[in-house]
């Protein structure tokens, strides 16, 4: 596979006019089709480091993860290995995700429920492998070094005249990054895909220099039921979006954030003359875990 190129284009959309605002759509979802924009920036100093060390890179994830799969492609794409530890039992077909890890090389193990809360590093591993040997990620690539790669977002075009910064928000780390990286004036919304998700606040002001502690905001109204959950209303949405607009969305992230931002629009949410930069985040790969014609694109 060839590197991966950071430079991705930004869509201004047509028709929002009627809103009095200008919504334009930094579409990272064409880095790769599978490295997902936002995964690709965040994991960009861990690739460094085991490149420089020769390290195998280790994360954790779920069956659908966008984050492992990332991370097996963009191993892959550096010629370095990859291990992937899996929360739950080995099933008896994989995921397309899991598939698709394993294709990139990943080695994959798989833990119980309980072991992965601990994060521990499994016996199995270490009966190969020398814990110096092993380039840790924290699962979705939470931590510091995720904040330093995804400034880097705001960073490939000029993002000065935006005045919000809207992305899709799991572990908080991409928001942070926007918010180190955006200037005073800009607002920073993060829209939650995770139901009452009340400790993200929290975990994403660690991540920042005191400065830029207050300086985010999160929205926490559209999870539509929670991670990965999902209602018709949604897969409406995104699938008039898909024929309004021509972009797709994924249902786990930025189909919501898309909702989120069309229904604050609609709400008068924003100041007339508001020029909205939203992170199209990626993550199209996990839309393959839904039923066969639940949205029109592919
Ligand atoms: C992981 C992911 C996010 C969330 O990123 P965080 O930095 O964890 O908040 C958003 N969108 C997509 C498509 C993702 O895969």
């Amino acid at each position: 596979m060839n590197e991966i190129s950071s430079v991705c284009r930004i869509d201004r959309l047509p028709s929002c006019i009627d809103f009095h605002a200008t919504v334009s759509v930094l579409r990272l979802d064409l880095l790769h089709p599978v490295v997902s924009g936002n995964k690709w920036f965040k994991l960009k100093e861990y690739l460094s480091e085991a490149k420089r060390t020769q390290k195998i890179l280790l994360t954790y994830g779920g069956a659908f993860s966008n984050h492992i799969v990332a991370t097996a492609a963009a191993a892959n794409s550096s010629e370095l290995k990859s291990i992937g530890i899996i929360c739950g039992e080995r099933p008896p077909v994989l995921s397309h995700t899991l598939l698709a890890a394993e294709g990139f090389g990943m080695k994959l193990y798989f833990i119980s429920r309980e072991a992965y809360k601990t994060k521990i590093v499994p016996a199995e591993v270490l009966t190969h492998h020398l814990p110096d040997d092993l380039c840790l990620v924290p699962e979705g690539g939470y931590g510091p070094k995720g904040v330093e790669g995804a400034k880097e977002i705001l960073l490939q075009h000029d993002t000065s005249a935006y005045t919000h910064i809207v992305t899709a928000v799991g572990t908080g780390t991409t928001l942070a990054g926007l918010t180190a990286a955006a200037s005073d004036s800009q607002e920073l919304i993060g829209i939650s895909v995770m139901k009452n998700n009340v400790s993200l606040d929290g975990e994403i002001r660690r991540l920042l220099p005191e400065e830029k502690k207050e300086k985010f905001r999160l929205l926490h109204d559209y999870h539509f039921g929670g991670y990965a959950r999902y209602k018709p209303a949604l897969f409406d949405f995104m699938n008039a979006f898909f024929t309004r607009i021509g972009i797709p969305t994924d249902f786990v992230y930025t189909g919501k954030a898309f909702y989120g931002v069309f229904n604050l629009l609609k709400k008068g949410y924003f100041p007339a003359g508001s020029n909205i930069l939203l992170l199209h985040t990626g993550g199209l790969q996990g839309n393959g875990s839904l039923p066969k014609g639940t949205l029109i694109f592919g």
